[in-house]
């Protein structure tokens, strides 16, 4: 990694990762995202998920019955953000409710992490029909309201949950085996990557470093004295 690559990012200290991404304007936090598509003109979270609700940007909206824009506090220390709703988000309007929603409780839980005090989204509001991946064309429609969320929000702890969101919210080209477990740090606000709570469904041997991961965000959290 070259020197000027490194400058993109700020430092944090030696224990923290830099990586390569895409040059991020002072204005937006998500690689690669012009100012203009972050709604710099709402200041409320309300009228954001107003105008979230109303969206036709992407085919999307056509085969899901609801937005699933965001839950938890809205002045939150600490933001986890997944892929995109699954069938029981997409019945039920919000955010990690399903299987891997309560898995996700019960490591918070254990973690120490009250989910009222934080503030959890996805990539993309709306369900991808059969629970696919969303394609490039959604997620660049999307993700305009997820940088205006981490605006309004302003965590100062970000969890990547899986591949989806770490590429979204760290660099494109990120693979989630290698960089899970490290911290980057982005205009001041900490990202920590790890496995999605479905892929810990899918195979058990995840478990172990996720829970590596959420240690290393609870000593961050008591070390900073955090919201959580
Ligand atoms: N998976 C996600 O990525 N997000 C949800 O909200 C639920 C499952």
């Amino acid at each position: 990694m070259t020197k000027e690559q490194f400058s993109l990012f700020e430092s944090a200290g030696p224990s923290y990762e830099q990586v390569a991404g895409e040059p991020v304007s002072g204005a937006t936090f998500l690689p690669g995202i012009n100012p203009e598509e972050g709604y710099p003109d709402i200041t409320r979270m309300s009228e954001l998920k107003s105008l979230a609700e109303q969206c036709n940007r992407c085919p999307l909206r056509g085969g899901c019955s609801q937005v699933v824009f965001g839950d938890g506090l809205e002045d939150a220390d600490i933001m986890l953000v997944g892929e995109g709703p699954g069938q029981s988000e997409d019945e039920i309007g919000l955010p990690f409710v399903g299987r891997a929603g309560q898995l996700l409780d019960r490591i918070l839980e254990a973690t120490g992490i009250s989910r009222p005090q934080v503030y959890i989204t996805n990539v993309v509001k709306c369900r991808p029909p059969g629970n696919r991946l969303p394609n490039p064309n959604e997620i660049a429609a999307c993700r305009g309201y997820l940088e205006a969320q981490i605006r309004l929000v302003k965590p100062r702890i970000m969890i990547c949950l899986g591949a989806l969101a770490t590429q979204t919210l760290v660099d494109g080209k990120a693979k989630i085996t290698q960089v899970r477990g490290k911290w980057f740090v982005r205009s001041g606000i900490m990202i920590m990557p790890t496995f999605h709570p479905a892929a810990l469904l899918r195979n058990e041997s995840l478990k172990r470093p996720v829970w590596e991961d959420f240690k290393q965000i609870r000593q961050e959290i008591a070390n900073k004295g955090l919201k959580a």
